[in-house]
């Protein structure tokens, strides 16, 4: 956003009422303290509101905060004050846009301030041509910084979806069969400890809670937010506080002394953690979609990714100014292996590729499977000469690795076209000059690896 248009807006704005200016002031110095609490209670009246808002946090810092608003808003006048009153407000739309407020909600609460400060004005001794002229002064420029915010909200909101995105993406770059089974293992193992230690007696203390259980840390940490907003995920994160105060009653409870085992406790964890059990499997059912995104027989990234994952690094190469480039790799006379050794040793042969390329690589890398028997690496933060490096090293590995299949050995060898980012905002042109690079490579005779200058 220009600040410089945006100062000189505001400035001519407060030249045009500069008659009233002072009124506004004025008014806003010595209401300051009934503006905010006007304000604020009829936030709080709002049920919508209640997320983002608490009555003791009004008390303790938002009321002293929107008093200090109002009263600078009004008080700018040299650029170098405006300029300071619209990077505050670009700061409070990133902040709201942090915490994901409503952009309602804060438009809500612009429109009573503006209805108050009318009031007010229509109530003071002033004439009605002062009045008129003050009124619209204090709705415009506080319309203006709304004007402002909205415009930081969503610049930062859009990063932070993308941001989103590629915690999706890492998310479903974990093996979902395997952490399945390990946090049922887990719950069953917290399980297993609650029972044994209300069994032999031990002080309720000591009990152990869900929620720092390995289960506990896993779902709120990285499950609940790869299923954000799921129901699912939401009644698990209930069960798993819900059992926790039960926990916490009972030690508040016990107050030292040696109690009866508490069955009916026992019984309505048994009930809870199987209710758990019941929602986790639904929840990895649903994670099967999302593990559609990597490619079930080679596990790589599935290519429905690759935008995200060029988008990103454009981006970030514009930042950052280091380079990445992309291997589009593909295996030769496929069809023949095939044709030979059956289509399920060459689904195996695959399988070994694809770990061959993976452990190859670095953990930054991404590979994907873009095709049949087609692969993609995106390497990153490297230069023209080291891509092309990696890419003979894949290669040369790949020619002499001996591909055993159901008891047979066979050979293989791959094409790779490698063409590095120019700096080209539109990632499709990388793309395609990585397809040309790979046609060269088979023209050319295939098992070897071709870069394109760009
Ligand atoms: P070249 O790339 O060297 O030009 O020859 P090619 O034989 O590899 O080329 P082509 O693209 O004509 O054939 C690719 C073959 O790969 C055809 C298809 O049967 C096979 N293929 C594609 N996907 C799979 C798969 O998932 N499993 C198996 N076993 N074969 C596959
Ligand atoms: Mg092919
Ligand atoms: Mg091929």
């Amino acid at each position: 956003m220009n600040e410089e248009l945006l100062t000189q807006e505001w400035q001519a704005l407060i030249r045009q009422y500069s008659d009233v200016l002072p009124v506004l002031q004025a008014l806003a110095e010595s209401h300051r303290v009934d503006l905010a609490r006007n304000f604020y209670d009829h936030m709080l009246e709002n049920p919508d509101s209640s997320p983002y808002l608490s009555h003791e946090q009004v008390r303790t810092q938002l009321s002293s905060s929107l008093q200090r608003w109002v009263v600078s808003v009004f008080a700018a006048q040299r650029a170098e004050q405006v300029l300071e009153c619209i990077e505050m407000q670009q700061h409070v739309g990133k902040v709201h846009a942090r915490i994901e407020v409503p952009v309602s909600l804060v438009l809500r609460g612009a429109r009573q301030l503006k209805s108050h400060l009318s009031r007010l004005l229509l109530e003071s001794e002033l004439d009605a041509q002062l009045q008129h002229a003050a009124t619209r002064l204090a709705c415009q420029l506080i319309d203006l910084t709304m004007e402002i915010m909205s415009q930081a909200y969503s610049a930062s909101h859009d990063r932070n979806s993308r941001a989103e995105e590629a915690y999706r993406l890492f998310s479903v770059s974990q093996n979902l069969g395997a952490e399945k089974e390990r946090q049922r293992g887990a719950l069953l193992d917290w399980e297993n400890q609650l029972m044994f230690a209300l069994a032999t007696g031990q002080q309720a203390s000591y009990l152990p809670r869900l929620g720092d259980s390995e289960f506990g840390l896993w779902f709120r940490h990285k499950a609940s937010h790869a299923f954000q907003g799921s129901p699912e995920s939401t009644s698990i994160l209930a069960y798993i506080r819900g059992i926790d105060s039960q926990l916490e009653a009972l030690r508040a409870r016990e107050a030292g002394e040696r109690q009866e085992l508490p069955i009916d406790l026992l019984r309505q964890t048994r009930e809870q953690t199987k209710s758990i059990r019941f929602l986790l499997d639904s929840l990895f059912e649903q994670a099967n979609d999302l593990e559609a995104g990597r490619d079930a027989l080679t596990h790589l990234l599935n290519r429905k990714f690759l935008p995200v994952v060029m988008s990103k690094e454009v981006l970030y190469s514009r930042q950052s100014g280091h380079g990445f480039a992309v291997l589009l790799i593909d295996v030769d006379h496929f069809k023949q292996i095939n044709d030979t050794y059956g289509h399920e040793a060459g689904d195996l042969a695959l399988q070994q590729i694809a770990s061959l390329l993976t452990s190859n690589t670095r953990g930054g890398d991404y590979a994907f499977r873009h095709g049949g028997e087609e692969f993609l690496l995106v390497l990153v933060d490297i230069e023209a000469g080291r891509a092309l490096q990696v890419a003979e090293g894949l290669r040369q590995r790949i020619a002499s690795e001996p591909f055993r299949i159901g008891g047979q050995t066979l050979q293989l060898t791959v094409s790779i076209g490698v063409a590095v980012h120019d700096g080209h905002p539109d990632y499709q042109r990388l793309l395609r000059r990585a397809d040309q690079a790979l046609y060269q490579a088979k023209r050319d005779g295939r098992n070897r690896s071709i870069l394109l200058a760009s």
